[in-house]
């Protein structure tokens, strides 16, 4: 009988210290706005190294606090990237902004720090870089543009968790840098994320934002601004706790899956890796992500690798082509070449940290064998 497997596409690493930790908190009557979330809050930011940390609801939710945050309303424009997840631009139409979007370095994927400046305006409020897959960005030279035009910087570390880029953490460079604890990323609390920021008008801004716009010594039903219900409860935040202490076997396993990776795809004709920027002295691996050969037909491969037991996602889709962006900003196929063109051809195979390198031999197997098919 032929062999029934399934490889996951993504999995959580849990273990008895995070169950150990939510059960406590279940123990208590503290089940949001506790002391997990403050214990959670002092760990991030001293390991992102940044003053103060807010933990919210969810990366989206933190990156929304800080467009806020950054003044950005109706008319002012934020610079960022066209190939990510689609809430690293939502963020800036939640205030009324208006992304504008510089296309990729065809190697690492991330925003083309060359063409920043040729959009900067009377309007440009922000730069809203993306550390794309964990790769973190030039972050030297985006920081030296935004100097020079003082605007200020926001950091998508959604998916970077512990990424550095020339000895320094990701997340630490921005006015304000944002994390997401969503199941798939490095490390999770199931919902969640937080925000990292050296000023404490942000920080205590933040804390109102997210808590219904309540200031810190007023009364539970005082609200001075509009705020959100973006808090992260106590389950989320004891999960976080947790997989922080845990973060450099966390990044470490992930990385190991990527190297086995990463030996046995550069043997594989029509697949390319990632390419990593010299000055990025930790690479945070995200999601493993190949690139066919233009001439092969993406969906086709997807479909069988399904077939044997191998999930696999077409990350990303360009943000301007989303059809509400089409919609409403009338972009077109064109508009972004770089990023259409990689966007049509990677493909994110399976990837966490629990990945064996059986399995990985296995997912690589099969990729040859249907690429091997198609190219015959
Ligand atoms: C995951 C992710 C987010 C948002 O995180 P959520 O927690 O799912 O809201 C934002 N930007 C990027 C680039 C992401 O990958």
């Amino acid at each position: 009988m032929k062999e029934l497997r399934r490889i996951p596409l993504s999995g959580p690493d849990i273990t008895d210290l995070e169950i150990a930790l939510v059960n406590r908190v279940l123990r208590t009557p503290y089940l949001s706005m506790g002391p997990m979330i403050e214990e959670f809050e002092r760990a991030a930011a001293s390991f992102i190294g940044k003053k103060y940390a807010a933990a919210v609801s969810n990366g989206t939710s933190g990156l929304h606090l800080c467009v806020e945050a950054a003044g950005v309303g109706p008319g002012d424009e934020v610079i960022t990237t066209p190939f990510s997840f689609v809430a690293s631009a939502n963020c800036i139409l939640y205030e009324g902004g208006t992304p504008v979007f510089v296309d990729i370095d065809p190697e690492t994927l991330n925003i083309d720090v060359d063409r920043i400046e040729e959009k900067v305006t009377s309007r440009t409020k922000a730069i809203l870089p993306v550390h794309i897959f964990g790769q973190p960005c030039q972050m030297d030279r985006l920081m030296a543009i935004a100097q020079r035009r003082r605007l200020r910087v926001i950091e998508d570390a959604c998916e970077a968790m512990g990424a550095e880029f020339e000895g320094r953490r990701v997340g630490s460079f921005g006015d304000g840098a944002v994390f997401a604890f969503y199941p798939n990323k490095q490390m999770t609390t199931a919902e969640g994320g937080i925000i990292v920021t050296d000023d404490v008008e942000w920080f205590k801004l933040f804390r109102s934002l997210r808590n219904q716009g309540r200031d810190e010594n007023g009364t539970w039903l005082h609200h001075t601004r509009l705020g959100y219900n973006y808090r992260l409860d106590e389950i989320s935040s004891a999960l976080g706790v947790a997989q922080l202490q845990r973060i450099d076997e966390l990044l470490n396993k992930r990385e190991a899956v990527a190297g086995w990776y990463t030996d046995r795809l550069e043997q594989i004709e029509g697949v390319e890796t990632l390419r990593i920027d010299s000055k990025v002295s930790r690479m945070s691996w995200f999601v493993y992500v190949v690139m066919l050969s233009p001439e092969l037909d993406r969906n086709r491969v997807m479909g069988e690798l399904e077939e044997c037991g191998v999930p696999s996602r077409p990350y990303f889709t360009p943000i301007h082509l989303q059809p509400f962006y089409i919609d409403r900003f009338g972009f077109k196929p064109g508009d972004f070449p770089i990023t259409e063109a990689v966007a049509r051809r990677t493909l994110a195979l399976p990837f966490y940290g629990g990945l064996k390198e059986e399995e990985v031999e296995f997912v690589c197997r099969s990729l040859r064998a249907v690429i091997g098919r198609q190219c015959g």
